[in-house]
């Protein structure tokens, strides 16, 4: 038996729906993990009865805190989730995600370098990109954000490459398409309160803890009218933090990847496909469009397979749809 102990690593926003699935594989890998999240939008009980590792609630723009977690801990890399990632709330708050996604991310690589942690795997999202205008999207598409969420991950991506440039960080920035699904133990998944995401808001009507599902805008530029997404399962995302990690603790260089599937589907695509996996009568009412949303965002994800070797297990939107079904099935019962 191998007596090598594997890197610490400090997970923000480990307590939240892919910070979790993310710890679920690091300590699956070996990995020993810290967690420090605020619990504004994560579960205490996720991580003391399904992860099981060490929870530091706190925030990460608190530097005190980020200096004796550094001292007390042999931390070799931080993964970092915790961020506000609703775009309808960023528009109607930015000063709030600004101050959170990159003051508090600013802190935050201010206490690693302070620490000589140098491994940062980043958290950013397909928002950055804003309207492209062609697809599907790569790295090197464009990037001008049309809401303030998207705008915060981008200004940190900026931060990114200045500090690295500067210093010894290296890091992995990922840009998320939609995260969904749950995982197919069961014991982790998607829980927002409240909850604006479209997959989990379809389910909630089909359980009827919702009285209806809104689609937000039937007049955009696509083929039915609404809003296209590339719908990516949670585990998926996971797996590339861990595989983004061990490149950079392979001494890889500082890369930027899109992760999605490829494929767009509209929001009446996913409501036809949520109501043949559940079976239950989902009633639909068309709305107002959301401020901040583009028409469509499709994803090329062939660097994160090229470079990282990543390779969705999960890319049917069925699949991600009928692991959501399933876990909130358990969560709420089945009324
Ligand atoms: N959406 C919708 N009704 C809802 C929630 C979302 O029509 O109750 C739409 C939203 O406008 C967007 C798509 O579904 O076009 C995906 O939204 P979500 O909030 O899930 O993810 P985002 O794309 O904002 O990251």
């Amino acid at each position: 038996m191998s007596t090598t102990k594997k890197p610490c690593i400090l997970v923000t926003g480990g307590a939240g729906y892919i910070g979790s699935h993310t710890v679920r594989q690091l300590t699956a890998a070996g990995y020993e993990v810290i967690v420090l999240d605020n619990l504004i939008n994560g579960h205490r009980d996720v991580v003391e009865q399904v992860l099981k590792v060490p929870l530091i609630i706190g925030d990460m723009a608190d530097k005190n805190l980020l200096e004796e977690i550094f001292k007390d801990y042999s931390i070799s890399a931080v993964i970092h989730f915790a961020a506000y990632a609703y775009v309808g709330e960023s528009v109607k708050s930015p000063a709030k995600y600004y101050r959170n996604n990159v003051a508090g991310t600013l802190t935050l690589l201010e206490a690693m370098a302070t620490a000589g942690v140098n491994q940062f795997v980043f958290s950013s999202t397909c928002a950055t990109y804003g309207i492209p205008d062609s697809f599907p999207i790569t790295e090197n598409s464009p990037q001008v954000p049309i809401n303030p969420y998207g705008a915060s991950k981008k200004m940190v991506e900026r931060l990114l490459t200045d500090i690295s440039q500067a210093s010894a960080l290296k890091y992995v920035c990922f840009r998320y398409f939609n995260a969904a699904g749950a995982h197919p133990d069961q014991d982790l998944g998607e829980d927002h309160d409240p909850e604006p995401h479209l997959i989990p808001s379809v389910i909630y009507a089909a359980l009827g803890k919702r009285k209806a599902i809104s689609i937000f805008g039937s007049d955009y530029p696509t083929r039915d009218g609404t809003c296209i997404r590339d719908y990516i399962h949670v585990v998926d995302l996971a797996q590339a933090h861990v595989l983004g990690l061990e490149y950079l603790l392979n001494g890889g260089d500082s890369q930027i990847f899109n992760l999605g599937n490829g494929q767009g589907f509209s929001v009446q695509e996913v409501i036809d496909i949520a109501k043949e996996v559940t079976r239950r009568e989902i009633t639909v009412e068309k709305g107002d469009r959301r401020p901040g949303d583009p028409a469509i965002l499709v994803s090329s994800s062939e660097k994160a397979q090229k470079v990282l070797g990543w390779q969705p297990q999960y890319p049917d939107l069925k699949t991600i749809m009928t692991h959501a079904w399933q876990w909130h099935l358990k969560r709420h019962g089945s009324i």
